[in-house]
């Protein structure tokens, strides 16, 4: 094989590129190599101080063109010329060992030390690093900018032009002085502990074409695990700044104890660059669960809570970040089928910066971290550069969604066991035919992810492979979520089923005899939608009933219970033999101090269901209430409108439940279509007929039990 080398021209880089040859050819004596110099704008424009030039890639551009269009085969650059990102289709290959990393003093006479220079001493440099950090140190310097290569610099301290001002010192990165064996010039390092390096001084890069795997792999070998970790972190620390030349920044990582720390600064002039000095945090993998909130551990959930920084993908709740501390960074980088929103490389990246700048670091995922979740890739990576990772487990989809849909994954007599496989094609290191025809056997459910759009060719395979087209199956989608959907059916018929009902992503596929049982454990409500409006702050739990039922509720919130204060006064209690209300929110007018008189006065306090004009009887009640004649009645809380903000699509519905006409009123106000709707009693009945329900049921009682018995009686 041969190797074209790209690297600038100057001496300094030539000797970098041949340290790089020589190193290569070392270790793979057979290729042949040659280095090819290539002129990048920074070479060219030599007569402005960089920061005025303002380009981050100044000194790399022309070189990752080369390398890109297949001029050159490897781009060698100073890693700290590099901007934050590599140009698209080109990466990084795995660091070297790297140079000394410090900064150098020379002196134009003698060997003096920063601490030694004389008061007022001319000090060059060309980076507002090294200018911030020197005046810190010895604010009496006159500091002045240089440009030029090392050997430019070095002429302009020993042997100045006429108009060249005179300089006493230059500050120089060591490594370069090394590598052109000028190191004998050297009269101080300067100590990394205040005089911080550049994000990656000395060390070299080597850039490559993200596809040409065989070179990858050849100069990957010769990377060192050390100088990765602290290459990494330290441009990490590079691109969470924002970095750009006309800023002072440093950074030094280290690994000592198997811990990675990071020295930094950051800041513009001397006196507002901040330091920064510590460990990496931790990154804690934390399974999201299926969808529904509630199905996070008690662990996960404490992980959010206590995060400086979360990761997330699109699988994860809303409702799960809302969890999150104040101030915690929250950072998407959701993947969508397709539509990549972040390569897997560039998350890992990610999180190894939040790691160098957070303590703790929560990457959510959707299910288990470890199922489909790349979860270990991602902790490979990490751990490979000294970031300390773990893992709290989630209830993975592929058992939820099924078990969502009263769907046994494992069921005695039935399903021995249960496969959970990737969907994907075998091209993605999907499934090959070998594999079809390894998942013949009957006693197994198969539960497939990431396989929407391969539900037919999936069922095909597993036909053709063997298994019986009668064999049952279900398409499980948003699986704990008020859009889950599930569609039930056989291998003959269930892509046609899936696509009639237009179930979206997320979705499992579970095929085998276990997706039968579903009808017979007693959910007869199961895979049925249900409208459920609600009222925030009221009290009823009509949706739990239809979920214990197997039924879906998709909650939509119309109202809010709004106390009325102060609407009881003691004096309201005067001659009155009972207190009495028909909602539990009628508790909202009995604050201690009625509750108290009431005592006093032996007055019960009661929940009915209806009232009745018995002895002298006090209602509490809302102003939409019926009245009752011989019963007088106190408002003590409204039912305040919430707008539904969206259009209502009532033929995606099995039945819509209503407990008040103004329930009624809200929904229908944005409604389309139709389906059955039930009423708790009479006055929503009426309310439905007003608003031209077509099929209305009513409640025998004015309970919650006996609406849904209603519905349950009519839909099975
Ligand atoms: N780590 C995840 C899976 C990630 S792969 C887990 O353990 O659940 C993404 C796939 O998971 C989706 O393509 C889909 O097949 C499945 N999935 C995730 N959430 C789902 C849900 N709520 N309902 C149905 N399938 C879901």
């Amino acid at each position: 094989m041969h190797w074209r080398i790209g690297t600038r021209g100057s001496k300094l880089a030539m000797a970098q590129a041949e340290a790089v040859r020589a190193r290569l050819a070392k270790a793979y004596p057979e290729d042949s190599f040659e280095i090819v110099p290539v002129k990048t704008r920074g070479d060219r424009v030599l007569d402005r101080p960089i920061e005025e030039i303002g380009d981050s890639a100044l000194f790399t551009r022309e070189l990752e063109c080369a390398l890109a269009e297949g001029r050159v085969d490897v781009a060698v650059h100073s890693m700290k010329d590099l901007p934050a990102d590599c140009a698209s289709g080109l990466v990084l290959a795995k660091a070297w060992r790297r140079e000394d990393p410090r900064d150098a003093l020379v002196c134009r006479q003698g060997r003096a030390t920063i601490a030694e220079l004389p008061e007022g001493a001319v000090v060059a440099t060309g980076s507002v690093r090294r200018t911030a950090l020197l005046r810190r140190r010895r604010p009496d310097l006159e500091i002045v900018g240089i440009r030029g290569n090392v050997d430019t610099r070095l002429r302009k301290l020993f042997e100045p032009a006429e108009c060249e001002p005179r300089l006493d010192a230059l500050i120089l990165a060591a490594a370069g002085l090394k590598r052109l064996g000028r190191d004998e010039l050297i009269s101080e390092y300067l100590d990394p502990e205040w005089m911080i390096p550049a994000p990656n001084q000395g060390q070299i890069a080597i850039e490559l074409r993200a596809e040409d795997a065989e070179r990858r792999s050849k100069v990957d070998a010769l990377g060192d695990d050390d100088a990765e970790a602290v290459a990494c972190a330290e441009r990490a620390f590079l691109k969470a700044t924002g970095a750009d030349c006309h800023r002072a920044v440093g950074a030094i990582a280290s690994v000592a104890d198997g811990r990675l720390r990071l020295r930094a600064v950051d800041g513009t002039t001397s006196d507002d660059v901040r330091f920064m000095d510590r460990e990496a945090g931790t990154v804690t993998l934390v399974g999201a669960g299926p969808g529904d909130p509630g199905l996070i551990t008690v662990k996960g959930l404490e992980a959010i809570r206590s995060a400086d920084a979360i990761v997330y993908d699109r699988l994860a709740s809303d409702d799960l970040l809302k969890e999150a501390k104040e101030g915690c960074e929250l950072i998407y980088v959701g993947k969508e089928s397709g539509n990549h929103t972040l390569p897997q490389d560039e998350i890992n990246a990610l999180l190894l910066r939040e790691a160098v700048m957070h303590d703790k670091v929560v990457r959510l995922k959707g299910g288990d971290p470890f199922v489909f979740g790349r979860g270990g890739e991602e902790m490979e990576y990490l751990a490979s550069r000294y970031i300390p990772c773990d893992v709290i487990p989630g209830v993975t989809s592929a058992v939820a969604a099924a078990e969502s849909a009263n769907i046994p994954v494992t069921h005695r007599g039935v399903a021995s066991g249960f496969e959970v496989v990737t969907a994907h094609a075998q091209g993605d290191g999907g499934l090959t035919d070998d594999d079809f025809a390894r998942m013949r056997d009957t006693r197994r459910t198969l539960v497939f992810l990431m396989g929407l759009a391969r539900v037919g060719e999936i069922a095909e395979r597993l036909v053709a492979a063997g298994r019986a087209a009668a064999t049952p199956a279900a398409v499980v989608g948003s699986a704990t979520t008020p859009d889950a959907r599930c569609v039930v059916g056989t291998l003959a018929d269930i892509a046609a089923r899936v696509a009639e009902a237009k179930v979206a992503s997320p979705a499992v596929l579970i095929v085998g005899e276990a997706v039968a049982l579903r009808a017979r454990l007693g959910f007869p409500l199961s895979g049925k939608r249900f409208l459920v409006p609600v009222i925030e702050g009221g009290t009823m739990s009509l949706s739990e009933r239809i979920r214990r039922l197997g039924g879906i509720a998709d909650e939509v919130v119309v109202g809010r219970i709004v106390k009325i204060d102060g609407a009881v006064r003691e004096s309201d209690l005067d001659g009155v033999d009972r207190i009495v209300m028909t909602s539990r929110n009628g508790w909202l007018g009995i604050d201690e101090r009625i509750r108290a008189a009431a005592e006093a006065r032996g007055i019960p306090i009661e929940e009915v269901h209806g009232v009745k004009p018995i002895g002298r009887t006090l209602h509490l009640t809302q102003p939409d209430a019926d009245r009752v004649e011989g019963v007088r009645s106190i408002d003590v809380y409204r039912n305040e409108e919430v707008s539904v903000g969206r259009e209502i699509d009532l033929g995606g519905y099995d039945a819509a439940l209503f407990t008040c006409a103004s329930s009624v009123r809200r929904i229908h106000a944005v409604a389309t279509g139709a389906t059955l709707e039930a009423a708790i009693g009479p006055k929503t009945a009426k309310a439905l007929e007003t608003a031209g329900a077509s099929r209305i049921a009513v409640a025998e009682r004015p309970t919650l039990a006996a609406l849904v018995d209603i519905v349950k009686g009519l839909l099975t």
